[in-house]
């Protein structure tokens, strides 16, 4: 994705590696910005430059398997929206970790919004923000509370 279109406004990220017979991210955008075609079992392309950041998309997918990355929520952090199917919903404001693909501590973010199930089609969206440097790497994050991170146990990359 180029820097230019980062810095325009939110933009859809897709993790779905499996070639499973689903596509409601494909219908449910009306910019045609996700791609799926025939067979319905291909993997999802996104077309960045149609995408418009409305976050649509995220709750229609089964697979949990999409998020909305805004680069410049501010001058120093960018943010990420995510859906979220636990209890109890983190707060605005509370601090937490930020984790990569495989649920490793990157760093610390804070919980910038939440929209509860009953206000957004029974799927509640957590928006948390962290470091700019990060935004390649990080794709969830985790309640400081639930002490499953070792906060020692820096990523470096190279590493498993
Ligand atoms: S965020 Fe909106 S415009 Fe972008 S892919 Fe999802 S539904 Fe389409
Ligand atoms: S809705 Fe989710 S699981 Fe289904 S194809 Fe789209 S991204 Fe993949």
């Amino acid at each position: 994705m180029s820097g230019k279109r980062l810095k325009k406004r939110p933009v859809v990220i897709i993790d779905c590696p499996e070639e499973i017979p689903c596509n409601p991210c494909e219908t449910v955008c009306s910019q045609g910005a996700i791609i799926i075609g025939q067979p319905i079992t291909n993997l999802p392309v996104t077309d960045e430059a149609k995408c418009t950041g409305c976050g649509r998309c995220i709750p229609v997918c089964p697979g949990l398997a999409i998020s909305l990355l805004h680069y410049d929520y501010s001058p120093s952090e960018a943010s990420l929206t995510v859906p979220y199917e636990f209890l109890p919903l983190p707060k605005k404001g509370q601090e937490v970790f930020v984790v990569d693909e495989k649920g490793r501590y990157l760093g610390k973010g804070n919980i910038i919004r939440v929209i509860p199930p009953e206000k957004n089609n029974r799927t509640s969206l957590v928006t948390f923000s962290f470091s700019k440097k990060l935004y390649k790497k990080v794709k969830y994050f985790v309640l400081k509370r639930e002490n499953l991170i070792d906060e020692t146990r820096k990523y470096e990359p190279g590493k498993k």
